[in-house]
């Protein structure tokens, strides 16, 4: 469906895509707000590490948080980065300003905001959709130039189309005003998914699975193949067995988990939201061993009892014997 906001305040209008959808090529132009590169900004995150090689693919953890405000881990979203474009999976609260931190850090110009293009959403949960106004205007507003390519459950579209009417008076001012803006660079172009293969270009392969997540009728993983990597990423889940097959011999898991000690202290209720929502480290562990992945990344880390980072990567070792980290805002793997 394409969202083209032309046509708005009425209403948007709708094309429905064919086909698999193509990577358009080149950076967008720089703009008149660009700056992010500030000294301002390089104090508010970790210093630049060594340039990473643009020929590889690299995950960049923007936001590894969960509802919970804590300042130091924005909301969920996590870059693949490959062939000079980000593949960002969830857009949690912050994900714009988390990718320009991002460029900063790891050297990739892919993840500027004005070069953001790809998103996939694993669901709509609010924590993993608050930064998608972000993602659909800011980088406009800082000079992209080609429409945002957006893939996720049913309740896309809607969700999309509100977004857009809700921001029509910043849209029209800024386009109408001395801003200039172009109108029709503003286009958001999605598709509701099912599982299978959902998108594929010459360097990425995406493929979608189901998880259960809960009462959430539409959760999905995702899979992400490349030349040198296959990266798994759970999305927000309860236990799943059926990762096993999914992720088996991937480079690398991507799992969400809470500390399982702490659930078994919580009242009936926790648990039972927990035990359905979410998957405990423990569990995580079982699953990557099983599968054979190469190395094991949390995010969505749950701690529902104070536990400590290395205790909830000692619950994932009790079963994996592989390399294990716990992910944090801005590292890069
Ligand atoms: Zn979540
Ligand atoms: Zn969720």
């Amino acid at each position: 469906m394409r969202h083209h906001i032309e046509t708005l305040p009425t209403v948007a209008f709708l094309l429905a895509l064919g086909g698999c959808v193509a990577a358009p090529s080149g950076e967008a132009p720089a703009s008149s707000f660009e700056g992010a590169e500030t000294e301002a900004a390089a104090q508010a995150v970790p210093p630049a590490t060594e340039p990473r090689d643009p020929s590889r693919t690299w995950v960049v953890l923007l936001g590894t948080g969960t509802p919970g405000a804590e300042p130091d881990r924005f909301g969920p979203a996590t870059a693949v980065v490959a062939g000079g474009t980000a593949y960002l999976i969830d857009a949690g609260p912050g994900v714009v300003r988390r990718a320009a931190a991002g460029a900063i850090v790891s050297g990739l110009p892919a993840l500027r905001p004005q070069n953001l293009r790809m998103a996939f959403f694993t669901h709509l949960h609010s924590d993993h959709t608050i930064g998608y106004p972000d993602l659909i205007l800011s980088p406009w507003v800082l000079g992209r130039s080609v429409p945002l390519q957006v893939f996720g459950p049913p309740g896309l579209d809607a969700m999309t189309t509100a977004l857009l009417d809700a921001y029509r008076e910043d849209i029209r001012v800024r386009v109408e005003g001395p801003e200039q803006l172009r109108r029709d660079l503003l286009a958001v172009e999605t598709r509701e998914i099912e599982p299978g293969l959902i998108y594929e270009d010459p360097v990425m392969r995406v493929e979608a699975f189901a998880v259960p997540h809960g009462t959430w009728n539409q959760a999905f993983g995702f899979k992400l193949t490349t030349a040198d990597r296959t990266i798994v990423i759970s999305g927000d889940t309860g236990p799943f067995d059926g990762l096993v097959d999914i992720a088996s011999g991937a480079d690398v898991l991507i799992h969400e988990a809470y500390g399982a000690e702490g659930l078994r202290l919580r009242d009936p209720g926790v648990q039972r939201y927990h035990g359905t929502f979410h998957t405990s480290a423990i569990k995580v562990g079982e699953i990557a061993a099983e599968a054979g992945v190469g190395m094991v990344i949390l995010t969505h880390q749950l701690h529902l009892a104070g536990e400590t980072p290395d205790e909830m990567v000692d619950q994932v070792r009790l079963s994996f014997d592989g390399e294990v980290v716990y992910g944090r805002d801005l590292d890069i793997f």
